[in-house]
């Protein structure tokens, strides 16, 4: 039966068999040392003997293998303390091979950083063998494993919403999908399952939580991909303080948990009005670390009372999210449409050394509030029942106040991990110009796919 490589420190003198992939072959005239790589690590392997010699200098590196050998402990002189089978190799007596590979376009055995980032999502999945990728991606798991846990001990429900849905006005451009059956219009792909979300609060659900995609044509950078994953959760019956120290005891959990050597530099977070943040760092995302030497140190805190509305070119516009609802004390101005510009939304922000990690509200609950502001918005009556017909109904059929949340997990990864950018604790990511190198995607459809959508296209000039 197969072993992991990790387990042969426990079997001194015992026949085991090990299956995995050719990390590295060493050939020393008269034998021939590989490593031998599998999920949990990496174990030295020896060939010693005419025929099997002859076997394993055929071995190169990727191609994967089943040996069965003797595991013995090395000579004192040749302990390997970088490694945790260190002490230990296998002497191998059968050697098969179960596939072999290609040269690779790079190494694996290295952290990466050498190799053109183009090359690395081109082979993505030769890519993501390599230690510091399979830890971010396992870790990854293991934050998200960690949430839904804290979230479902407090009764929080899973829940997944459509992907296929409609534009919604969150800010971004859309990504839209053509209907065939309908040709001539489109579906969306959410830019967050806001509506839904708060739907589900209406449905009665009063705990919801989601591991969701959402997806926003916007430009991409280091920290920003077309689809990225958000913990989106949303409760009943709450105001700002229950929602913000849901998600202030649940970061400081996973942290403590899952990364010890972190040190998180003030505890409760602290706050400051956007005001503040603007006035005394000129952003509101402000890095509050004391020390930027420091890769272990995290400092977190909450930005809240955000101006609700904006003006651009002549009009408002929301700041964060329309379904936001004003502080108390302002929701009167908005009933009235007055003093517009000094009107402050409930909107936290939760910023981590300078990255925005999160951001929520307590939401309109009433439907004449939301209406108010589509109306300060512009938007015509008949706009606003096309567009939000459906909140509105909704909201007017006995809905429960609430807010909540939507943490971005890439970016959290990606800090927790000490990583310089997204694609790192991504598994198969777009490129920084929003492309697929592996799949070439986006790509050119058939003509027969196009005239079932009732679509043509004109090229740019
Ligand atoms: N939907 C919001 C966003 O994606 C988060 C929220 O308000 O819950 O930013």
């Amino acid at each position: 039966m197969r072993i992991l490589v990790k387990d042969i420190v426990n079997k001194e003198g015992q026949k085991v068999e090990l299956m995995g992939w050719v990390s590295v072959r060493r050939d020393h005239g008269k034998l021939i040392f590989i490593d031998l790589r599998d999920r949990s690590g990496i174990c030295q392997l020896v060939f010693v003997g005419k025929a099997l010699y002859e076997k394993a200098d055929k071995l190169r590196s990727e191609w994967v293998v089943k040996i069965v050998g003797q595991v013995n402990k090395r000579p004192p002189a040749m302990v390997n303390k970088d490694l945790p089978t260190g002490e230990y190799e296998v002497l191998a007596e059968k050697l098969e091979v179960l596939n072999e590979a290609k040269t690779p376009p790079f190494e694996v055995g290295t952290d990466g950083t050498e190799v053109g980032e183009d090359v690395r999502m081109k082979y993505r999945y030769i890519d993501l063998r390599r230690q510091r990728l399979q830890k971010n991606i396992r870790n990854r798991d293991k934050v998200i494993a960690f949430m839904r846990n804290f979230l479902r001990e407090r009764d929080f429900v899973e829940v997944e919403t459509p992907i296929l849905s409609k534009s919604t006005p969150e800010g971004a451009r859309d990504y839209l999908v053509p209907s065939r059956l309908y040709n001539g219009k489109f579906y969306a792909l959410p830019q967050s399952p806001q509506q839904y979300k708060q739907l589900l609060m209406v449905a009665g659900m009063e705990r919801y939580f989601q591991v969701a995609r959402c997806f926003r044509d916007e430009d991409t950078r280091g920290d920003r991909q077309p689809e990225f994953t958000q913990l989106d959760l949303e409760m009943s019956f709450v105001r700002e303080e229950d929602v913000m120290s849901l998600i202030e005891e649940m970061f400081i959990k996973a942290v403590q948990t899952l990364y010890p050597g972190k040190k998180i530099q003030q505890m409760p977070f602290p706050r400051m009005s956007y005001k503040e943040a603007m006035e005394k760092y000129g952003t509101d995302r402000p890095d509050l670390r004391e020390t930027k030497d420091d890769p272990n140190l995290l400092a977190f805190c909450w930005v809240v009372d955000f101006p609700f509305f904006e003006k651009t070119d002549e009009r408002w516009t929301f700041t964060h999210n329309p379904f936001s609802s004003p502080k108390p004390e302002h929701v009167e101005w908005l009933m009235e449409k007055k003093n517009i510009g000094e009107i402050l939304t409930t909107q936290y922000d939760i910023v981590l050394n300078g990255f925005e990690v999160g951001g929520g509200s307590i939401r309109n609950h009433q439907p004449e509030a939301l209406k108010k502001v589509f109306e300060i918005m512009g938007l015509a009556e008949e706009r606003i029942m096309n567009n939000f017909g459906h909140m509105l109904e909704a909201l007017g059929s006995g809905a429960p106040p609430h807010g909540g949340i939507a943490p971005g997990l890439d970016r959290l990864i990606m800090i927790l991990e000490n990583e310089p950018n997204i694609r790192e604790v991504i598994a198969f990511p777009k490129t920084g110009d929003a492309r697929d190198l592996m799949m070439e995607a986006p790509s050119e459809v058939s003509k027969e796919q196009l005239k079932e959508l009732g679509l043509e296209i004109k090229k740019k000039k």
